[in-house]
C-alpha cells in the first residue's frame, strides 16, 4: 500500500484539482453535451466536448459535488484532450480498472495524474464520484459516434437517391 508521504501528496493532486479545476467552463461550438447526475453523493456535471472527426480537439465541463467527482473529471479532461477515440478508450478502461482495485492499472503512465485517485478502490461508494465524468465522456463519444453514423447513413442515401 501506498506509504503516508505517497498518500499525502495524492491528496494535494486532488485538492490542487477540485480547487482550480482545469478546463472548466463551456464550449461555444460543442458537438456533444453530456449532463451525469451521481444521486448517491448530489455530484453534478456536464461534459462539453468537441469532436473533429474520432478526436477530442476541445473539451470544457461545469458541475459541483465532493472533491472526488470534480478533481477526477478535471484530470480526465487534461487526459483526453487533443486524442483519438481509440486511445480515449484505452485510457477509459485502465482507469476504471484502477479505482476497481487493479494494482497494475494503478501503476499505468498512461493515466497521469489520475493515479492519484486510486485509494479511491478502498472506498467503494466512492467509486461513482470517481466515474462520474468518465461515464459522461463514455456517453458523449458514443453520441457523436452515432452522429457520424446518422450523417453517413444521409449521405449515402442521398448518393444512392433514396
Ligand atoms: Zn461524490
Amino acid at each position: 500500500m501506498a506509504d503516508a508521504s505517497l498518500t499525502a501528496l495524492y491528496q494535494d493532486i486532488i485538492l490542487d484539482h477540485y480547487r482550480r479545476p482545469r478546463n472548466k467552463g463551456t464550449l461555444e461550438h460543442a458537438s456533444v453535451s453530456v449532463p451525469m447526475r451521481n444521486p448517491f453523493c448530489g455530484d453534478e456535471v456536464t461534459l462539453e466536448l468537441e469532436m473533429t472527426g474520432d478526436e477530442i480537439s476541445d473539451v470544457r465541463f461545469t458541475g459541483h459535488g465532493c472533491s472526488i467527482s470534480q478533481a477526477s473529471t478535471s484530470m480526465m479532461t487534461e487526459l483526453v484532450k487533443g486524442k483519438h477515440a481509440g486511445e480515449i478508450e484505452h485510457i477509459s478502461e485502465r482507469f476504471r480498472a484502477m479505482v476497481m482495485g487493479d494494482a497494475e492499472a494503478a501503476g499505468d503512465s498512461e493515466i497521469g495524474k489520475a493515479r492519484a485517485l486510486a485509494g479511491v478502490a478502498r472506498f467503494p461508494a466512492r467509486v461513482k464520484c470517481a466515474l462520474l465524468g468518465w461515464n459522461a465522456l463514455e456517453r458523449g463519444l458514443a453520441e457523436s459516434e452515432s452522429q457520424h453514423a446518422a450523417a453517413a447513413t444521409a449521405d449515402t442515401e442521398i448518393q444512392s437517391g433514396v
